[in-house]
């Protein structure tokens, strides 16, 4: 009988601006862009510099630590998947290269999180897609 827990909803994997990004996830990379122009970082991926505009964005990779910039604890869900894991931790993280990306937390508790706790990446793998979650080091 299959399994009918909810699952994680997933990435659209041919979007184009974040096809790299995603094909990255399953080497356990966290992926993202600089400007060759101005040294912008770049993060949600996208065709083009925040910063000026150009066209032309690297691709480099992150060490995976950072910090918590904000977060939220979400006690109520209407989504299947989610419910299932409430409460959970919503966070902003600065990575130390510069992106700041939406992520939850995991191992740890909502008394135990706190504003500038330093985070390292954890990946939770997905037949097709490994997605960046992070934990307090
Ligand atoms: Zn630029």
């Amino acid at each position: 009988m299959a399994d009918r827990s909810p699952t994680r909803p997933l990435p659209n994997l041919s979007e184009l601006d974040t096809a790299e990004f995603w094909r990255g996830t399953q080497a356990n990379e966290f992926r993202y862009q600089q400007c060759a122009n101005c040294d912008t970082i770049v993060w949600h991926p996208r065709a083009h510099c925040t910063g000026c505009v150009n066209g032309d964005l690297e691709w480099r990779v992150s060490a995976g630590a950072g910090v918590v910039y904000t977060f939220s604890v979400v006690r109520q869900s209407y989504h299947p998947f989610f419910r299932s894991q409430v409460p959970y931790i919503v966070a902003l993280v600065d990575l130390d290269e510069g992106p700041r990306f939406l992520t939850n937390i995991t191992g740890t508790t909502p008394e135990e999180m706190d504003v500038g706790m330093r985070v390292q990446i954890v990946w939770e793998e997905h037949e097709e897609v490994h997605i960046p979650l992070a934990k307090p080091m």
